[in-house]
């Protein structure tokens, strides 16, 4: 197997494994620091994983919202990218192993993030559709426009019933928002764009296990969530679990019984996973396959190697299952662990523990309408969706993107009207569909 990104250097090699926000906020830390740094990404993107849902409405192109590695860090002269995709680490001989060969590390850093959980139910896993990269924004948009094509003409009416049944499963922050764009795209847009679909016919269901939507949030914002969408005709079945999914039937447990329903797309948000390298021991794992780190985010046995992001669990009191599965905790880890490593290098000691800043969380329904749980404060309506809108601007990456959004947004705003319902490239229900070559190693 060859060496990769063998480029001597004289200061000490930090291997970083994932371009998410865990990861490129750790680069951004240690650029311009006497560091050589190696990033390593299985796309040649960082995704914005927030806005992804309205990609798969059409709302926004797939541009908008993932940016390439080598634009992102441009002006960084001590990281080199590679587009690998990182298949084992070897700690006794301070290797990564990839797809494209070996890189060695003096501090290895893992931020490899999480992916959709399908809790082995393989049938929904074939069958459906996760929200998890752009390569599912993208899939799920031709699925959707696809199904809506075929039910226009040649379809018997049962056809046309289940092409336009529409399910999502899983009521946090992804379900919820891409329920809640679909539901407006129903009720804004389907006469417009296809006058020959009866309205009446179009379902959209929201399925949920939970007693209640956004179970992560205040009751007041899923109280808030629940009426909006119920407001924008969405079937809401809460206390609901969905067991399988054969391309035109779901099964779901409901009560004390199993019941079936039809539907021609089951997009799923119910869980994610830690995106877990071959080489961490088994006992060093946490639920949900995430690695148990210290507060410094170290691995308990594995000198100089760290794990950041969704793939982290710093377990405490406070955060007895680690800390949530969200940007602003990778975003705080990667700067962090910047700062530690810096430190490390420097004096052999570490400058800081993780704290988490909770800031708050939101979720947006529909293009006016979002809830806000910032500390005591409770945001809903207009103003929720104001502050939602400006602090998605001001995270994206790029101002070319910020300024395309906001264009695009503020368009919508006023007139309702959306980007062009397009296909991109067709998407095969039983999963041959033909890869973009830069998305092939999407997970
Ligand atoms: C639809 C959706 C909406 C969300 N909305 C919000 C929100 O509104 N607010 C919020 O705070 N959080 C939100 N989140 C959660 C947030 O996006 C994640 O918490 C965050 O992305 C975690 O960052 P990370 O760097 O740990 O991982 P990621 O951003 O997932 O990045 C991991 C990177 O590692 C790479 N990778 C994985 N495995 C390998 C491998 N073996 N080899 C090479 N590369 C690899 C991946 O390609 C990826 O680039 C949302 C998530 C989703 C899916």
């Amino acid at each position: 197997m060859k060496e990769i990104a063998n480029i001597s250097s004289d200061f000490p090699r930090v291997v970083i494994i994932g371009a998410g926000f865990a990861g490129i906020n750790l680069v951004k830390t240690l650029q311009h620091k006497p560091v050589q740094m190696i990033l390593l990404d299985q796309n040649n993107h960082h995704q914005f994983q927030p806005l992804l849902y309205q990609v798969a409405i059409s709302g926004l192109e797939p541009d908008s919202v993932v940016t390439p590695v080598r634009k992102l860090f441009k002006s960084c002269i001590n990281m080199i990218y590679r587009m690998a995709r990182v298949e084992s680490i070897d700690t006794n001989d301070r290797r990564v192993i990839t797809d494209i060969g070996f890189v060695r590390y003096d501090y290895l850093v893992i931020a490899t993030g999480s992916s959709t959980n399908y809790f082995g139910l393989k049938d929904i896993e074939n069958m459906s559709i996760g929200l998890k990269t752009i390569n599912d924004a993208i899939n799920i948009r031709s699925w959707m426009i696809q199904n809506l094509e075929k039910a226009v003409d040649g379809s018997t009416d049962r056809e046309k019933e289940i092409l336009t049944k529409f399910v999502i499963v899983g009521g946090g922050p992804a379900g919820v928002e891409m329920v809640g764009a679909l539901a407006e795209f129903k009720k804004y847009l389907l006469k417009n764009d296809y006058p020959e679909i009866d309205g009446d016919l179009m379902k959209i269901y929201l399925i949920q296990s939970a007693d209640r939507v956004l179970p992560a949030m205040s009751s007041r914002s899923s109280m808030h969530a629940l009426q909006v969408l119920e407001d924008l005709e969405v079937d809401v079945m809460l206390n609901t679990k969905v067991t399988g999914y054969d391309g035109e039937k779901i099964q779901f447990e409901r009560g004390a019984g199993t019941e079936t329903m039809n539907a021609g797309a089951l997009i799923w948000t119910a869980g994610v996973k830690g995106n877990s390298i071959r080489g961490i021991a088994p006992d060093i794992m946490h639920k949900g396959n995430r690695i148990k780190v210290n507060e410094f985010n170290q691995i308990a046995g594995m000198e100089n190697v760290f794990a950041i992001g969704d793939i982290a669990a710093i377990i405490s009191d406070e955060y007895p299952e680690g800390h949530p599965m969200v940007a602003q905790a990778a975003i705080q880890q990667g700067k962090l662990l910047g700062k530690n490593i810096l430190s490390l290098i420097a004096d052999n000691k570490f400058d800081d523990a993780f704290r988490y800043k909770d800031k708050g969380s939101m979720a947006t329904i529909g293009k006016k309408d979002a809830v806000a749980d910032l500390k005591n404060i409770f945001l809903n309506g207009k103003l929720g969706w104001l502050i939602w809108s400006f602090i998605h601007l001001i995270s994206i990456s790029g101002f070319k993107n910020k300024i395309s959004i906001a264009l695009n947004w503020m368009f919508k705003y006023l007139t309702y009207d959306k980007a062009n319902q397009l296909i991109i490239r067709r998407y095969n229900p039983n999963r041959q569909q033909v890869p973009i070559p830069h998305l092939e190693h999407d997970s």
